[in-house]
């Protein structure tokens, strides 16, 4: 069993005794463990069937624990930090001796974030230590934006789940790294580029990989990986909705879009944002994302967001659960 619970008394005795929780997030729920136990770091990558070639990202409270976890901090760092934590911002920085290996997957460096959720910083605020978190869902599937969906994906697996409410932003957190000097995405998140562009110039944006799981050299963030964040239903990004529509008139088929409703009546949809606002678009992406996952489906379709602001993070996701399909 596991128990959706909201007293981070109790998620913290867990965590203490080298467990692991799933905790909320501004961004999506995590599945969390104590950095410095290296039993309840192998309890989440066996648990959520990740690669250990994968890293985690570190979950720190405060500023100062920064300094314990990371060293050679660059300036931009600083000014990332202090425009966004707490907030959807990953640093990846060169690690301390103190981060173990299997968090950083061997690498020199190690991805830490400060969240926005007040419920995990009363969490983090009661620990002795930070917590490890990656997403709470297992490998490749869709990230869960609500404590049942975590349940349900670790039921019996793990002891509790903390009740946050639904995620705020909805989409992972952006990635931030430093090389010679220069700012570089590894990967869009729910900060847009042209937020992080506002606070230090230009930056440059990792080369995505087109492999399905397996790393290619050089890639720096495996949430590149070309499938991930993936439906069980066939899910399409098809040029025109209504012509593929109607090509398959003996299918199941449901629509995800940004704005507009799809075009014939009586289909299964989910219109992510009415008004077209991006913002409320990552919020439902997820969650709409699964509800028609699981609504017994041939297909899912859709034709993408707008390809600006946080549109471009959404598409981003939308490009590695459906597959691109010329008509
Ligand atoms: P998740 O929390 O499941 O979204 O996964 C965390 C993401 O952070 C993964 O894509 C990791 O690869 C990435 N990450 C963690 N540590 C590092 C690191 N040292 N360098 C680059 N990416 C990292
Ligand atoms: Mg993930």
């Amino acid at each position: 069993m596991c128990s959706i619970i909201d007293d981070i008394e109790i998620a913290a005795d867990w965590l203490c005794k080298d467990e692991i929780v799933g905790i909320p997030t501004e961004t999506v729920y995590g599945l969390a463990g104590n950095m410095f136990s290296e039993q309840a770091v192998n309890k989440i990558f066996t648990v959520k069937q990740r690669p250990t070639f994968n890293p985690l990202i570190v979950h720190i409270a405060k500023g100062e624990a920064l300094s314990r976890l990371a060293h050679s901090i660059p300036t931009q760092a600083y000014q990332l930090a202090e425009a966004f934590w707490p907030g959807p911002l990953t640093l990846i920085l060169p690690k301390n001796p103190s981060v173990l290996p299997l968090i950083t997957a061997n690498k020199p460096t190690v991805a830490v974030r400060m969240p926005a959720h007040s419920l995990l910083q009363n969490l983090l605020n009661i620990l002795p230590f930070p917590l490890v978190a990656p997403s709470a869902n297992p490998f490749t599937r869709i990230s869960p934006t609500s404590a049942g969906q975590v349940a349900q994906y670790f039921d019996g697996q793990i002891p509790a789940v903390l009740e946050g409410g639904n995620c705020e932003k909805g989409i992972e957190s952006t990635i931030v790294g430093f090389e010679q000097g220069q700012v570089v995405i590894y990967r869009l998140g729910a900060i847009p580029v042209e937020k992080i562009e506002s606070i230090v110039g230009k930056v440059s944006i990792a080369q995505l990989s087109k492999s399905v799981h397996i790393p290619q050299e050089g890639l720096m963030a495996p949430g590149m990986f070309y499938k991930h964040y993936a439906p069980t239903t066939t899910a399409l990004w098809v040029d025109n909705l209504q012509a593929f529509i109607e090509a398959h008139p003996h299918k199941r088929i449901g629509v995800l879009s940004f704005q507009e409703t799809a075009p014939i009546t009586g289909i299964t949809q989910e219109v992510l944002s009415a008004m077209g606002n991006f913002d409320e678009a990552s919020h439902r992406l997820y969650a709409a994302l699964d509800r028609l996952d699981k609504a017994q489906l041939d297909y899912i379709i859709t034709t993408g967001v707008p390809d600006q602001q946080l549109g471009r993070s959404i598409n981003d996701r939308l490009s590695r659960a459906f597959k691109r399909q010329h008509q």
